[in-house]
């Protein structure tokens, strides 16, 4: 219900948007993908938002509400965050509250009063508040134009965060028919999408998917060796700015922070097992910018807003691909520069399983399959970019020359001047190891696990080689003296290059193909040297495209701090870094040439024009300096920007049309279970498909009897109540739809026909 808006054709809609933009927040244009949500948001349609952590989700829905002067009801279980966006659209002027039982009765009766009085552009309430019947009478006495469920993941058991009170939203449509409902989410598989739709009763939505990739994230894996020393470089690369390392235990936590302060690096442990008025008082002074390094378990972070985040390290691999994206994605959420170390080691990925097999709750064969794809990233010799995009399903063309902002791509690697002899080596070993075991019933060759092999090649005298008589084989312990993590990733290389296959796990082997048992030449890389740079930020990509003063940059800074102070918000919610940079990079000499500046809206320029023009009076007193100098314009983060072409929207298409497994994995250069995956995603999505073009009649009806007889909870049991026999690949696809026939059938199809182009 967008009732106040006047009829205006769309082309007045969009100056009207961008206007608010400029006049508001003083940016000039909006991200592709907000364009579209504000005017599906505009013309009254539900939605499903997609979009990575700093993708920009917060725009979509408070422009609608200032483009049309009316009421977005915007729900979130994050207290804190309320709390930084109200601070942060009050300091551009924008009418905003929030309600929450730690308010005081007058505030809160201010609040309701100011809503009856149709002045309140944006409320932010917590689910359990929304459904309230004090709080559902007197949203409608107070004309809601549209409501936006932010983490909306958490109403659907099949996410990753699923919390039961917001199972309740479903009263928002039963009260509120006719307003329009966008949820938001920054992860969300086809199926957590789905059920986001059903369980809000969403009415035709559109869907939007942004873009995963991060530009302006700086990927990089390294080894243990020296880790402390790494660490104490890259927090001292970021001087001022926020630094987290997330650990795997609290003693690990504790142990980190010790061994940091010890070397002189202020840094706070935080965890659980802290009393809680110690953990909110640690993210407060993170958040206030007091505080800059943290050590954490995953338990920090949620709600987090601080925008500049510099640096993401994992002392410990992360759970899954999901977990390293979203806490990677904490860095650089203001669009800048920012970087992300992971610590790796095969001892670790144990550690992690070894955990894993003790809670009770978990399912060890689908989180150890989620581990094995991130210690199969980190072990990988590809783009860090274009793994990622690829895990979400799009696809990334590496730059020529390289992404830019990768280990990989900018520390390059090193061709392995004996590849040849390695690489035989290490075929002849594997063929070796499989003469021990011989053929399986079904003729198939038998095989050890990746890590056993390179045990074997290692020399390593344990019990289970000697068991195995591995000991006795002519290639054992060849690499003797070389480091487990060197070997194994020679062993990984080979069967990207397809000289060895490996299996699908639980237990997969690796067994020489045809093709490598007649191979001479091989191809094995190896690490550059890893250069820690001891420029203050990553000379990769500039942080904004101008020389910048820094000087009058830290001028700012501690400004900045000081009216943060004052006004009890961040300083971020004050000016981004890159504001400040710009300005620094232009000094304008007058109130017009500063407001020119992007970040800078109206209301800002009143409150704070005065004060930097003073600052840079001061500063340039007696110096030589050109002042307003130009600016190009150009967004802080620009390099050569990979074809990013929906990919999701080409697989369904691909699979739409039949094509086989294997045939979608060549042309979009992906590896082969990333294709089973795209389709299981797409079984998903069209759940009506007949699956007959990739799992032939007989097979799927096998694969149904077991999953009937064992439950559709996890794919192991299926796995193994067919003998092994049937890879994860068929099972995951078949499961998927069984799955989707079960929830019941002619599920909500979000996906709208006829308009691929917004769809995706
Ligand atoms: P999310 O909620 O998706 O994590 P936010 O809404 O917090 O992301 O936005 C991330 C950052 O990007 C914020 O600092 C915001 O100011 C900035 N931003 C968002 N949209 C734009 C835009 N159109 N132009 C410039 N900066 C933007
Ligand atoms: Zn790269």
């Amino acid at each position: 219900m967008i009732a106040e808006q006047p009829k205006s054709d769309s082309q007045s809609t969009s100056m009207n948007i961008l206007e608010t933009l400029r006049t508001v927040w003083g940016f000039d244009s909006l991200r592709p993908v907000q364009q579209e949500v504000v005017e599906a948001s505009l013309v009254g349609r539900d939605a499903v938002v997609v979009m990575p952590t700093g993708g920009g989700k917060s725009l979509c829905y408070q422009l609608p509400a200032l483009v049309t002067q009316s009421l977005t009801v915007v729900v979130s279980p994050l207290i804190a965050l309320m709390k930084d966006q109200v601070d942060a659209l009050r300091l551009v002027g924008v009418e905003a509250a929030a309600l929450n039982s730690s308010l005081p009765d007058f505030e809160i009766a201010e609040i309701e009063e100011a809503l009856r009085a149709g002045q309140i552009r944006l409320l932010y309430i917590s689910p359990e508040r929304l459904v309230t019947q004090g709080m559902i009478a007197l949203l409608k006495q107070s004309r809601v134009a549209r409501f936006a469920i932010d983490e909306a993941h958490c109403i659907s058991a099949w996410g990753h965060d699923f919390r039961p009170e917001y199972r309740q939203m479903s009263l928002i449509r039963e009260h509120f028919p006719e307003t329009p409902i966008m949820a938001f989410t920054a992860t969300a598989t086809p199926r957590v999408q789905r059920d986001i739709a059903i369980q809000l009763r969403l009415t035709k939505p559109k869907l939007f998917v942004g873009t995963f990739d991060r530009p302006n994230l700086t990927y990089r894996i390294q080894s243990k060796d020296d880790k402390l020393a790494k660490m104490i470089q890259a927090i001292r690369r970021h001087p001022g700015e926020g630094t987290i390392v997330y650990a795997l235990s609290r003693a690990d936590t504790e142990s980190i922070a010790e061994d940091l302060c010890a070397e002189g690096v202020q840094a706070q442990a935080y965890h659980a097992g802290l009393d809680a008025a110690v953990r909110s008082r640690i993210s407060e002074e993170f958040a206030q910018e007091k505080l800059h390094v943290v050590v954490a378990t995953i338990a920090f972070g949620m709600g987090i807003d601080r925008a500049n985040v510099r640096c993401v390290m994992h002392d410990c691999i992360p759970k899954s691909m999901e977990a390293y994206q979203q806490e990677t994605g904490r860095a650089g959420r203001d669009g800048l520069p920012a970087e992300c170390v992971l610590f790796f080691s095969l001892g670790d990925v144990e550690r992690v399983r070894r955990l894993m097999a003790l809670d009770p709750k978990s399912d060890p064969g689908h989180q150890g399959a989620l581990l094995e794809e991130v210690r199969n990233f980190a072990m990988a010799r590809s783009c860090r970019h274009k793994a990622l995009s690829e895990h979400f399903g799009q696809s990334y063309e590496v730059p020529e020359g390289g992404c830019g902002a990768c280990d990989v791509c900018l520390e390059g690697l090193i061709p392995l001047a004996n590849a040849d002899e390695v690489g035989a080596k290490i075929r002849d070993a594997v063929l070796e190891l499989q003469g021990l075991l011989g053929a399986s019933r079904s003729g198939e060759a038998r095989g050890f696990g990746l890590s056993y092999v390179a045990r074997v090649l290692r020399g390593e005298n344990k019990k289970e080689i000697r068991e195995r008589g591995a000991h006795e084989i002519p290639h054992y312990g060849i690499f003797k003296g070389q480091s487990t993590e060197r070997v194994t990733s020679w062993i990984r290389q080979l069967v990207d290059q397809g000289v060895l296959a490996q299996s699908m796990p639980p237990y997969p082997v690796v067994t020489v193909t045809e093709s490598g048992r007649e191979a001479s030449q091989f191809e094995i890389y190896e690490h550059g040297a890893i250069e820690t740079k001891s420029s203050r930020r990553s000379k990769s990509v500039p942080a904004i495209q101008e020389a910048y003063d820094e000087g009058l940059f830290e001028m700012f800074r501690e400004w900045r701090k000081r009216v943060a102070d004052d006004r009890g918000v961040p300083p971020y919610v004050v000016f981004h870094d890159a504001t400040l940079m710009r300005v620094a990079a232009v000094m304008p000499s007058s109130l017009a040439r500063l407001g020119s500046v992007p970040g800078f809206g109206e209301k800002r320029l009143a409150d704070f024009g005065d004060d930097l023009l003073r600052i840079i009076e001061e500063y340039v007193a007696g110096k030589e300096v050109t002042r307003d100098q130009p600016l190009h314009g150009a967004p802080p983060v620009e390099r050569p920007k990979p074809k990013s072409t929906s990919n999701q929207k080409q697989t369904q298409e691909l699979f739409a049309r039949s094509e086989s497994v294997e045939a979608v994995a060549e042309a979009l250069g992906i590896q082969l279970r990333s294709a089973w995956n795209n389709l299981e995603r797409f079984v998903e999505t069209y759940p009506s498909s007949d699956l007959s073009p990739w799992i032939a009649p007989e097979l799927e009806s096998r694969i149904r009897a077991a999953a009937q007889e064992v439950g559709l909870g996890y794919r192991k049991p299926i796995f193994e109540a067919l003998g092994g026999e049937v890879d994860y690949g068929p099972i995951s696809v078949v499961r998927a739809k069984m799955i989707a026939e079960s929830e019941g059938n002619g599920a909500t199809e979000i996906r709208e026909g006829g308009d691929p182009e917004h769809a995706m």
